[in-house]
């Protein structure tokens, strides 16, 4: 671990203390997406001091992404840089200590488990139900706890899976590969700092994962919108003949 004075704030704090910052430090996080959500969530999880970071993107960084995609700068657009090669190069700058890991790769069914095998924590980043879908199987079917979120214009919403104890993303949206979003922020925008606040929801509950209090994690579904001021919790029930992680 580095020097403990770089992580003191977090040792200070009761839930986390120095067994805590040792767990988060011994860690490995795989951040699949790095758009707004996986940008918030790859930055503070890389000064939280993970052990390694895993930082999957397929894509370069375009101009219309700096509005809220906070790794990325002029530069990265001008080199036609992809997204997970101008994030390391950033967090390598951010964080010495931290193993960083990027792929340029697209997260599909024959590419997901190769990207997570050994993580402690899968953290999403995309964009689309039919790619939370396949990272949900493959978390439940490898027993990976995964931090899943989604937001467009000005509501987003948080859960966490913990593979065996509680809702699967397949229990609370039935068929979601099949599923085709209509608002999309491509069609519809989305506040920047909305992207960044459901990330950093994102990041707490990663590191919830990785200091090892499970019991601390958000199984309900956080709903939020940032303009309207609406915060909502909901119930999310395990499915007992749910496809992916049902007992049949
Ligand atoms: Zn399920």
């Amino acid at each position: 671990m580095d020097s403990p004075s770089r992580y003191m704030r977090h040792i200070l704090l009761r839930p986390i203390g120095e067994q805590g910052q040792r767990a988060i430090s011994g860690g490995t996080a795989v951040v699949l997406g790095l758009g707004g959500l996986g940008s918030a969530v790859a930055n503070l999880l890389c000064r939280a001091g993970v052990g390694t970071l895993r930082m999957v993107d397929r894509d370069i960084v375009e101009t219309h992404n700096l509005q809220r995609q906070t790794l990325y700068d002029e530069q990265d657009v001008a080199r036609r840089r992809p997204k997970a090669l101008a994030a390391a190069e950033r967090l390598a700058r951010v964080n010495a200590g931290v193993n960083l890991e990027p792929l340029v790769q697209e997260v599909n069914e024959s590419t997901v488990r190769r990207m997570i095998e050994g993580a402690t924590v899968v953290v999403d980043g995309m964009d689309n139900f039919q790619a939370r879908s396949v990272i949900n199987r493959a978390c439940v079917e490898m027993g990976i706890p995964w931090v899943h979120a989604a937001c467009v214009g000005t509501y987003g919403t948080v859960h966490t899976v913990l593979p065996g104890e509680t809702a699967c993303y397949e229990c609370l949206l039935p068929d979601a590969k099949n599923k085709n979003a209509s608002f999309t922020a491509d069609t519809v925008g989305i506040l920047g700092p909305l992207a960044n606040l459901i990330g950093c929801y994102e990041a707490v509950e990663a590191i919830k994962v990785l200091t090892g209090r499970r019991e601390d994690v958000l199984t309900k579904v956080l709903w939020l919108d940032a303009w309207t001021n609406q915060i909502m919790f909901y119930d999310a029930a395990r499915n007992p003949s749910c496809p992916v992680c049902g007992e049949a």
